[in-house]
């Protein structure tokens, strides 16, 4: 699914007290040619390859191309460096689009590293960095940043896990991870993605622009507890909804307040947040506080008492707020209620008359 796509889903639950709407449907173009068709799927990587050879030669020349990168990129899948570097280079034979250019010289690259020669390797990377998009980016900054001993900043986890063959067929280690470590920029907060064991974001994320905004959520969730444990167990509870349930790269806010006022470490910052529907979330800190605000008697019984936000959230909330504005020069002015954004009853009266107060401060 496009980036895009996975953006404008950008909100947490499927509810209409809480965040999100239902995703629009794809549209196929008019106009333009049927897809290349795929092989089976149930089909080896060498059988793939052989799949795609004998479509060859009743392909269309732009198909060919595509067919060629795509037989490169099973070659690189099954270890094999010679027959996925003449793959891309039979591809950058035909008329490429700056895009199958990137993807061409990206694998010429990653076939020199398969075979240990990552000093032959960066120079193709380089090339086809400016041409690459979607998680291609971060796998060739981090394949280049292994290779030139320099740190990444981005997801390190989810890219090491798909480019941890071409560091150890080329002998280098993990680049080091400067960012990552530190992914609040200083934002001071109570309980890390690590103490609330957090899964590792997935690459379909984009990156954050300057913030300039704050957006208040809820849960949309009864909640009440104060223990630790019961408060970590409600945040992995939001990411797994995230992800496993809407495809989400990450939980979709940076930051979750407990009902006990602890602060805990959401999407890392340089990552836009999936929390207030599609370019609403550009430049936009998501900030959600566990509980039910709004009755929402059609969820049953559990959900038809509206939880008040406690004192301590609230003092949480007003000092988080306070660090970001501080740290990025947020206007007090860009402190909304994600209902002031986008029809939705998210966070609830008392928050919303909150972030009102503060525009007007
Ligand atoms: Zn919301």
């Amino acid at each position: 699914m496009p980036r895009r796509l996975l953006a404008l889903l950008g909100c947490g639950l499927l509810l209409l007290a809480s965040c999100a709407m239902p995703a629009p449907p794809r549209q196929v173009p008019l106009g333009l040619d049927p897809p290349v068709q795929s092989p089976p799927g149930d089909l080896s990587v060498t059988e793939r390859v052989r799949w795609w050879e004998e479509q060859l030669p009743r392909l269309a020349p732009s198909d060919r191309v595509e067919a060629r990168l795509l037989m490169g990129e099973l070659h690189l899948e099954a270890g094999q460096p010679d027959s996925a570097r003449l793959a891309f280079y039979e591809a950058k034979g035909g008329n490429l689009s700056a895009t199958e250019l990137g993807r061409a010289e990206r694998g010429i690259g990653l076939s020199y590293f398969l075979q240990g020669k990552p000093t032959a390797g960066v120079t193709h990377l380089e090339r086809a960095l400016p041409n690459l998009e979607g998680p291609a980016v971060d796998e060739t900054e981090y394949l280049l940043a292994a290779a030139k001993g320099a740190s990444f900043a981005g997801p390190s986890n989810a890219v090491s896990e798909r480019m941890g063959v071409y560091l150890s067929a080329a002998h280098l280690g993990a680049p080091g991870e400067a960012d990552a470590a530190t992914p609040t920029n200083g934002i001071p907060f109570d309980v890390s993605r690590r103490q609330w064991g957090a899964t590792s974001m997935h690459s379909n994320w984009d990156r954050m622009t300057t913030p300039y905004r704050i957006t208040v959520h809820h849960t949309a969730e009864p909640f009440s507890g104060t223990s630790l444990s019961s408060n970590i167990a409600e945040v992995r509870d939001v990411q797994k909804q995230h992800m496993n349930g809407e495809g989400m790269a990450d939980i979709g806010y940076h930051f979750l307040l407990g009902h006990d006022g602890r602060i805990f470490q959401g999407r890392p910052l340089y990552a836009q947040g999936a929390h207030a529907y599609g370019d609403n979330n550009i430049g936009n800190i998501g900030i959600c506080l566990l509980g039910n605000f709004v009755a929402q008697p059609d969820r049953g019984l559990a959900y038809t008492k509206v939880q008040a936000p406690t004192v301590k959230q609230m003092e949480a909330l007003e000092r988080l707020v306070s660090e970001l504005r501080a740290e990025y020069s947020i206007d007090p002015s860009q402190v909304w209620g994600h209902q002031h954004l986008k029809a939705t009853e998210c966070p609830g009266p008392h928050l919303a008359t909150w972030a009102t107060r503060y525009r007007s401060k």
